[in-house]
């Protein structure tokens, strides 16, 4: 009798198993249909990117893209709302043209960092570069200097070739002998820095109150034209970053005593404190309303580019998801819902708000897939330190298109992130956020934060099979029988691993 019983089971087991494959398939059939045939993921692009522009939080741009974003959400009959988590110092960028004048006339390129105060008008001034000086009394003494002037406050690289450059043409010898000077440069810059008593956030102030007439950095990104746009500490005076090429050539000039002159012009308003939110849509449950499927990307960027990989293509893949989701997959048993998080620049700090501000939703959380490391196929999936993600995303991965699955590296149970996006703010309270980890396409010098982040760089075909792979596991993980199981993985001791602590969203920035 035992014996029967088991056997009967295990025949039910299978025949029910087989039936949900099959059910399955037809709708990963018409989940893959719909990604290839009627693909938006490029109107999108266009319409965010070139359209709208990058959506640094507190500026124009992000409302106008969380307008838009609800627009496209109507338009597809997916509900979808802005939810306000706190203000941001509200700010514009304007337009930035740089010159040299003097010794000869040459454009220069750059742009004025983020949040850098407006200027009234044109200011041509002469350059100075940062002197090494022996200790910070040196350089009180020193500090009058630069009254008028454009002082220029970063390292000029020995080289503007990257490495792997290097690596292909140079002979050994020069390879080394370069990188032995990119070294001693870079330390004794460093050096430089602290001598002067104050650090890179505090020294640009301590030179505006000293009279400068503008800060000059170059942040190179050790790529071919790309430099890392980020944020100016000064109140007052224009900060801008000046590419590579043209921060060498007023480098050398000015240390040559040769006086360059240049003219900056740079305009931005301050608009004050403005509110700031974050964008979720929503596909309700049929049969399990109150628990929830989570699709996740950062919707704010860096604007020294558009934000495209950063992170444009994590929330394209993320809308071009849900569209197909509600035109194949209407009728969810567990609440489909997508979260476009403000602020993760600046600390996660959308997401970890919707995590204080929902804890219902957190703790009826069967999975968050977040995706935010540029543009190319998703190549690895982490358990994130979950002792039972192994039998889950294994088996909401084998429905997935062979050609999608086959590159993905699975990692169970991984250990938990701590940082990084989004998902991490949902893993820190112990939910189940996972990140779909992207290959390179050389996202960490070309486009991650800086000035060629662009539509151009988008692989459009990576996209499609992200946005398939995102709908699918969405799907599956709706449709599971069982609650993804929170315990945690334990360690060689036999004690749970270590969990990252939970951050807490700041809901006033900018204004420090
Ligand atoms: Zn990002």
């Amino acid at each position: 009798m035992k014996n029967f019983n088991k056997l009967f089971i295990a025949a039910a087991l299978c025949v029910s198993s087989s039936a949900f494959a099959q059910n399955n398939n037809a709708v990963v059939d018409k989940i893959v249909k719909e990604a290839t045939e009627n693909s938006q993921l490029q109107t999108l692009a266009h319409e965010l990117f070139d359209g709208i522009g990058p959506r640094l939080v507190g500026t124009p741009q992000y409302d106008q893209a969380g307008k838009w974003a609800l627009d496209k959400y109507k338009g597809w009959g997916i509900t979808a709302k802005q939810e306000k988590w706190g203000d941001w110092r509200g700010w514009e960028r304007g337009i930035s043209h740089i010159d040299m004048v003097y010794p000869r006339v040459h454009s220069i390129e750059g742009t004025q960092l983020a949040w850098s105060p407006g200027m009234k008008a044109a200011v041509t001034a002469e350059t100075v570069i940062l002197p090494d000086v022996a200790d910070s009394a040196a350089f009180a003494k020193w500090l009058p200097a630069v009254k008028g002037k454009f002082v220029m406050i970063s390292m000029n690289p020995v080289s503007g070739r990257p490495d792997d450059n290097w690596k292909e043409f140079a002979l050994q010898e020069s390879i080394d002998k370069m990188k032995a000077e990119r070294g001693a440069q870079t330390e004794a810059w460093r050096n430089r820095v602290k001598k002067t008593g104050y650090n890179g956030r505090t020294l640009p102030v301590a030179l505006e109150k000293a009279g400068a007439a503008g800060i000059i950095t170059n942040y190179w990104s050790q790529g071919f034209g790309v430099d890392k746009i980020f944020a100016a500490y000064t109140k007052t005076i224009p900060t801008v970053d000046i590419a590579l090429e043209d921060y060498g050539l007023l480098y050398r000039l000015t240390e040559k005593n040769e006086k360059p002159r240049i003219t900056i012009h740079t305009e931005s308003k301050e608009l004050g404190p403005k509110a700031t939110f974050n964008v979720i849509g929503e596909i309700k449950g049929s049969e399990k309303p109150n628990e929830y499927v989570m699709l996740s990307a950062h919707f704010d960027s860096w604007d020294g580019g558009t934000g495209a990989t950063d992170n444009g293509t994590g929330t394209l893949t993320m809308m071009e998801a849900m569209r197909i989701l509600k035109k194949v997959y209407p009728k969810p048993k567990r609440t489909i819902l997508v979260g476009h998080w403000a602020s993760e620049e600046q600390g996660l700090n959308g997401s970890r708000a919707f995590v204080e501000d929902h804890p219902e939703i957190v703790a009826n959380l069967q999975a968050l897939f977040n995706q935010d490391n540029g543009t190319g196929r998703v190549v690895n999936i982490s358990g994130q330190g979950y002792a039972k993600a192994g039998d889950f995303i294994s088996k909401w991965l084998e429905v997935v298109p062979d050609t999608i699955r086959h590159q993905i590296k699975t990692n169970f149970p991984g250990t938990p992130g701590g940082g990084g996006s989004d998902f991490a703010s949902f893993v820190a309270v112990g939910a189940p956020g996972f990140s779909l980890g992207s290959n390179s396409w050389s996202y960490g010098n070309y486009t991650w934060h800086t000035n060629r982040d662009t539509y151009d760089k988008v692989v459009f075909d990576d996209l499609r099979s992200n946005a398939i792979l995102t709908a699918i596991l969405v799907y599956m993980a709706s449709e599971d029988p069982n609650k993804f199981p929170r315990d945690k993985a334990t360690g060689e001791n036999g004690q749970p691993i270590k969990w990252p602590e939970q951050g807490k969203a700041n809901r006033h920035g900018g204004f420090e």
